[in-house]
């Protein structure tokens, strides 16, 4: 398969269950990243770390932080999460990385740059008002967890019983039905609020690569990610030209990316490849 761009910039929609393994397109990559820098983000949960029951139970793992510690000290590595900021910087526990939390509404500085992202402010009170709202309103519904990050908030329901589930989505509806400043989307168990505004992991991941000088063909930029709101990522690799990968679960979708892994090991395994591929480049 040819990696090359589209010639519409945008990212053709695929079956997940169709995608071809990032693992079997290992020479297309070593030839594209031979005149090539290497920039690598990676969503947090279901992508560096499995799927748990509760949030704080995804703990990475010693390998894992090893191999993005080794992969730092070659390229640009970041870190884009749904989790908010401080909460995903403590858990990689790496410093020379890149981080963004809250959906990209957080962003870290990095080296001497600052990444004062502001867009996220005006939000504050509806995000505030909705919390308290539905802190109380969820209480009653046992396994429900509530979330809060700086510039959203997760309503996680993992736990809930599959008959009040629909309860759960019913608050979350009565809110968004109180005011018009939140936006909410659906993700794997998890019901996320968001400002209602055209920022996402995919417009952050373009801003950030602009500020950094790094939207340029000499690039490469890859993304990993599993879930939903990692569909705006894949989109924004497809559009400059880089390569967005899905870590699929065994229910096929719709989705932006254009090659898939299917386990977080895949995923070491991969960045393991990449490591070894730009040591090999920077060896000859
Ligand atoms: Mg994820």
């Amino acid at each position: 398969m040819s990696l090359e761009k589209n010639s519409a910039g945008s990212a053709p929609l695929s079956l997940s269950g169709d995608l071809s393994s990032a693992l079997s397109a290992k020479e297309d990559i070593r030839n594209r990243i031979e005149d090539r820098k290497l920039a690598v983000f990676l969503d947090y949960d279901g992508t560096l770390t499995p799927i748990v029951e509760r949030p704080e139970l995804a703990v990475l793992s010693d390998e894992m932080r090893k191999t993005l510690k080794d992969l730092s000290s070659l390229c640009l590595v970041g870190i884009l999460s749904g989790r908010g900021l401080e909460d995903v910087k403590n858990l990689v526990n790496l410093d020379n990385l890149l981080y963004s939390g809250s959906h990209g509404f957080e962003i870290a500085p990095y080296g001497h740059r600052e990444f004062s992202q502001t867009k996220g402010e005006p939000f504050l009170p509806a995000l505030d008002l909705a919390e308290e709202t539905l802190n109380k309103a969820l209480k009653p519904i046992q396994g429900t967890f509530l979330e809060r990050k700086k510039y959203s908030i997760a309503v996680h329901f993992r736990q809930v019983a599959d008959r009040e589930i629909h309860k759960v989505e019913e608050h979350v509806d009565a809110v968004m039905a109180q005011q018009n400043l939140l936006h909410k989307s659906v993700g794997k168990k998890v019901f996320d609020l968001k400002p209602a505004v055209d920022w996402n992991k995919g417009t952050a991941l373009g801003w950030i690569l602009e500020k950094l000088e790094m939207d340029r063909p000499n690039v490469l930029a890859i993304y990993i990610g599993d879930d939903t709101t990692d569909e705006d990522a894949f989109r924004e690799m497809a559009r400059m030209g880089g390569i967005g990968i899905l870590v699929r679960d065994p229910l096929s979708r719709p989705t932006h990316a254009r090659f898939a892994l299917d386990s977080t090991d895949d995923v070491r395994f991969f960045l393991e490849f990449l490591i070894a591929a730009t040591r090999k480049k920077l060896a000859g």
